[in-house]
């Protein structure tokens, strides 16, 4: 579960987040969407440290983010991230990519993370793809490569930053499908995403943001067919 509560996050003088208060259960899908520049990737940088909050609380599964490098620690080993930019290590395959954390963090011997690589990366249909560079690739590909990277860190959530926002749109659908596919395993999972197909069909909660703050959340269908606010209702028209 991820609780925030008054959470805020200033660059400077602006404020990035301002009192932001968020419960996620275990096992939740929530999607966050909003205008560019309203906070979507702070926040969710927040959840895993990549940005540090100013205020307010955050706590992971029970993991306080206090500061300490133990908690950042701790946090993040119950947390995956994906990218826009796939963030792939370009020197490594795509199999090393997959090996490299799970060896040296969870120790794993070279047989056991390989193992668990290939059983990922077959999940996420790229099986086959395993001895190539990730310049090799098509965008889909390494976007599944990554996400196959942090599943093996065995997260028990995990945070995507607009997955899909600089595919193509022939390779978008197939990395749906597999965040779809991790939704149906029971996966924690908060995306920020303007994918509202997606967001339907998967998110248990859509969360629309606005300068820093949450404006309205809601289920989808009552949040597509009914958005309280008028930001969200502008939004909305100019999104769908
Ligand atoms: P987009 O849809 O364009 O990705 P976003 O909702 O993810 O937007 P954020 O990236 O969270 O927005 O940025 C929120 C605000 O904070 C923006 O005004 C941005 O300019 C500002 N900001 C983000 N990161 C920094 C930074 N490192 N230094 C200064 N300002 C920043
Ligand atoms: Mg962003």
């Amino acid at each position: 579960a991820v609780k925030l509560a008054g959470v805020m996050k200033r660059f400077g003088n602006f404020a990035a987040l301002s009192d932001v208060n968020l419960d996620i259960a275990a096992g939740e899908k929530v999607v966050i969407c909003g205008p560019s520049g309203s906070g979507k990737s702070t926040l969710i940088r927040c959840i895993n440290h990549i940005e540090q909050h100013d205020g307010g609380e955050i706590s992971v599964n029970g993991i306080r983010l206090d500061r300490s490098a133990a908690s950042v620690a701790k946090v993040r080993s119950v947390t995956g991230m994906v990218f826009q930019n796939f963030n792939l290590f370009p020197h490594m395959t795509v199999l090393e990519n997959c090996t490299l954390a799970p060896r040296s963090t969870l120790k794993l011997s070279r047989a056991k993370a390989e193992a668990q690589a290939m059983e990922l990366l077959s999940k996420v249909r790229i099986g086959d793809q395993a001895r190539k560079y990730p310049g090799q690739l098509s965008g889909g590909q390494q976007q599944r490569a990554a996400i196959a990277r942090s599943l093996c860190m065995q997260p028990k959530i995990m945070l995507f930053d607009e997955p899909t926002s600089a595919l193509d749109p022939e390779m978008v659908k197939e990395v749906l499908e597999t965040m779809k596919a991790l939704a149906g395993e029971g996966m924690t999972m908060i995306c920020v995403t303007h994918e509202m197909g997606f967001a339907r069909e998967v998110a248990d909660r859509v969360v629309f943001m606005d300068r820093g703050s949450i404006m309205e959340q809601g289920r989808p269908d009552a949040f597509f067919s009914n958005p309280h606010t008028d930001r969200a209702r502008q939004f909305l028209s100019q999104i769908i």
